[in-house]
Formats: structure tokens, C-alpha cells, sequence
């Protein structure tokens, strides 16, 4: 039985809750770098699943152990112990240089549990509970995330929880200004994602670390989306060179498995007492045994070099490209976590790409996305790179 794009985007509008305003795109096949579509049509993936896809689709070692393990032992309950979780969490402690592990099953619900443990730290310690966020953050689409962010996810879903408080990001006397006795933690992306590709300033984020060590408030760093390799580091943070007390981790954790995590320090991960949280899935063998082999493909194949070189590259295009086409305003990201600020909304030009076989995304209205697979060839880098700039001049043209 063989659908069309049309018959398949039309059958998923009459089922599917109405919060997704798809393509009319159904994809069959991944590979690599390159997607198939359900008519065949072959596209380069600029997008990996929104940075999930670190390792490219369907990677064969991460294919190989999640088949392994799936014929082995897919799920026992948190009561009990299993190699894959054991080996995960001495593998993630090692690469974070935190101490200790708790694995769930998206980044929401890494966020949750990281405001949770800072709540108890704080509490024990005598503070209050509030959490601190920043302008233009997404932290994830549960109630407990959406009271950290934007007011646009939070329209509608009223009353939110209390008990947390946005400042502007990357400014500091802001932030000094809401800081209280109550402040329980302050959480940050150290590479802003869903906000358009916003790095946090090197200075502002050494004083935000000062002020949390002297006052005992907890720094979350949310590495969802800019971990796990995407900026040529295995952390964001890394190029920083500072530490928080608790970081989020999912996205690209599982090369494509949905598994998450949060790691903090022992100082942080001692005020939780047996039965202050769980999971019924999180932290099974079967998304460790994905996760394992996700990391192990990103150190085998030298993925951070390749991250930081590429990214290296493509930026250096989209400078020179800025040179001639007044539409792009700036360019910013880390490795292979690039935004393309324009003087216009994005969208149009992720369309026009996408019928030329590219995948982009368009965030924060005029910031063109592009986080594609860290092992994604030179050759798919150059085409996309022409194409993009085609694409520029054609969208100029309509526009004039
Ligand atoms: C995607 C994202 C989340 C939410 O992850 P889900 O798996 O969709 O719950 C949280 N934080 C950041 C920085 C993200 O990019």
C-alpha cells in the first residue's frame, strides 16, 4: 500500500490533534544526512529532527544496540538496576564533570525534575522555591516549563504556576534586580535555540555564576538543544569553561530515541531523599542502549572537530554572502547550531527550500535555523549553501 504526500498530510488532519501546523510533507526514510519523502523525493536534512538527529538518521551502530537490546531487555521498573543505565550514567558524568544522573524521556521533562531538585536544595537551605528564567527561553511545553518562557506558549492555559520570574537575557543588572532571598535557581541556554540562536555573552554568565555561589542558588544550564556535540563541544558550557550546578540534556542524547537527562552536582543531587522523584519509563535499558551507542558514534567519528569545522565554514559563507545580500542581518551560533538573522520573516524561504529538496527551519519569525547531523557531508554543506543563496535572491525578488 503506497500514499502520496497529499493523501497522507490529509488522513493525519482528520486524526491528529490540531496543534501542528505541518508541511504537507510525510517522510518514509531516513539516512544520514538525507531524507526520503513517501513519493521518493530525496532531501538533505538541515533540521536532523530538530537537532536530534546529531549522528544522522538511522545511524547503523545506534540501529545495531537499540536491535540488540530490544531482543534482550527493553524495560524493568527503577526498582531494579541494569548495565546500560549503569554504563550511561558513568558516561555522562564523565563527559559533564557533574556527579549525578537521573535519565528521562524528553527535555521537558528534564527541566521539571532539574526545578525540582533545586526547589529541595533550596528549601533545605532555607530559601524560597522561585525559579528565574530569561526572555526568549523555551525550556519545554509542560505547565511547570511553559511558567519559564515565553508568554506566547503560555496564552490559554491559565492559571500558571507560580513561583517564577523572566528576566532580559544576557543582562545582568536585571537580574540582580529580582534576585531575593526566594530565588531558589536561575535557568539558562547557554546557546538560546527556539529564541532565534542567541549565545549567552562570556562576562554575563561568569557574574551569574559568581552571584550563584555566594547566595547558594542553583544554575541550570538547559543543554537540550545545544548539547550532546551540536556546538563542536560535548556542552555548550565547555566553551565557556563554566560549570553549572544542574544540566538538562535530551534532544540529541539518543540519536533519534527519545531519552533525556539531568546531571547535577553532589552538592545539589544530596538534598533529594529516597522517593522525591521518579519515572516509570525514564532510564530503561533500551533508550540507554541508544544513547550509549549515540555517544560512542560521536567520539568514533570525531564529530566534535567535525561540528566545529563545518560550523566554522558555513558561517564563514554566510558572512561573505552577507556582503551582497542586504537581507541578511546577522549570523550567530556555535559549531553546527547556526542562526541566520534576515530582515525578513523566514518562512518563506524554508518553503522555497524545501520544494529545492532542503530541510531548514525558520525560528523566532526571521531567524533561519540550521542544525543539521554533525556528520553531514561537505558536499551536502556546499549544496545547501548555494541553494540558500539562490534562494535569497528569488525571495528578494518577489519581495521587491
Ligand atoms: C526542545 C527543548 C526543550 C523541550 O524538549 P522536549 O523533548 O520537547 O520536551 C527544552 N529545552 C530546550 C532548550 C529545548 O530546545
Amino acid at each position: 500500500m503506497s500514499y502520496t504526500n497529499e493523501e497522507l498530510y490529509q488522513q493525519d488532519k482528520s486524526n491528529y490533534l490540531p496543534t501542528f501546523k505541518r508541511f504537507p510533507l510525510a517522510f518514509a526514510k531516513g539516512k544520514g544526512s538525507r531524507l526520503w519523502d513517501v513519493e521518493g523525493k530525496e532531501y538533505i536534512d538541515m533540521l536532523a529532527g530538530i537537532a536530534v538527529c546529531n549522528v544522522g538518521h538511522s545511524h547503523p551502530k545506534v540501529v545495531a544496540a537499540v536491535q540488540k537490546q530490544a531482543a534482550e531487555l527493553m524495560h524493568i521498573s527503577n526498582f531494579f538496576v541494569t548495565l546500560p543505565q549503569v554504563e550511561l550514567s558513568k558516561k555522562l558524568k564523565e563527559i559533564s564533570g557533574l556527579d549525578h544522573v537521573f535519565i528521562t524521556n524528553s527535555g521537558a521533562e528534564s527541566v521539571e525534575g532539574a526545578m525540582k531538585v533545586a526547589r529541595k536544595f533550596a528549601h533545605k537551605h532555607g530559601r524560597g522555591g522561585e525559579i528565574i528564567s530569561m526572555a526568549k527561553s523555551f525550556h519545554g511545553r509542560t505547565l511547570g516549563t511553559i511558567a519559564t518562557g515565553q508568554a506566547k506558549y503560555q496564552q490559554g492555559f491559565e492559571p500558571i504556576p507560580t513561583g517564577f520570574k523572566q528576566v532580559e537575557f544576557n543582562n545582568l543588572p536585571a537580574l540582580k534586580e529580582v534576585i531575593s532571598k526566594d530565588t531558589a535557581a536561575i535557568i539558562l541556554e547557554p546557546v538560546q535555540g527556539e529564541g532565534g540562536i542567541n549565545p549567552v555573552d562570556k562576562s554575563y554568565l561568569k557574574n551569574v555564576r559568581e552571584i550563584c555561589t555566594e547566595q547558594g542558588i542553583a544554575l541550570i544550564f538547559d543543554e537540550v538543544q545545544c548539547g550532546i556535540g551540536r556546538t563542536g563541544k560535548w556542552f555548550a558550557k565547555d566553551h565557556y569553561g563554566i560549570q553549572p550546578d544542574i544540566m538538562t540534556l535530551a534532544k540529541g542524547l539518543g540519536g533519534g530515541f527519545p531519552v533525556g537527562a539531568f546531571v547535577c552536582s553532589s552538592k545539589i543531587g544530596d538534598a533529594i531523599d529516597y522517593g522525591d522523584h521518579g519515572t516509570t519509563f525514564g532510564g530503561n535499558p533500551l533508550a540507554c542502549a541508544s544513547a550509549l551507542a549515540t555517544l560512542s558514534v560521536i567520539e568514533e567519528e570525531n564529530l566534535l572537530e567535525e561540528a566545529t569545522k563545518k560550523g566554522e565554514w558555513v558561517r564563514g559563507e554566510f558572512e561573505n554572502m552577507k556582503a551582497k545580500h542586504g537581507e541578511i542581518k546577522d549570523i550567530r551560533g556555535l559549531g553546527l547550531m547556526i542562526g541566520v538573522e534576515l530582515t525578513e520573516p523566514a518562512l518563506p524561504v524554508v518553503k522555497l527550500l524545501l520544494e529545492k529538496g532542503i530541510i531548514a527551519n525558520a525560528t523566532a519569525d526571521k531567524v533561519l535555523r540550521l542544525v543539521p547531523s554533525l556528520n553531514i557531508p561537505m558536499e551536502d554543506l556546499k549544496k545547501v549553501v548555494e541553494e540558500i543563496e539562490k534562494c535569497l535572491s528569488e525571495t528578494m525578488i518577489e519581495h521587491e
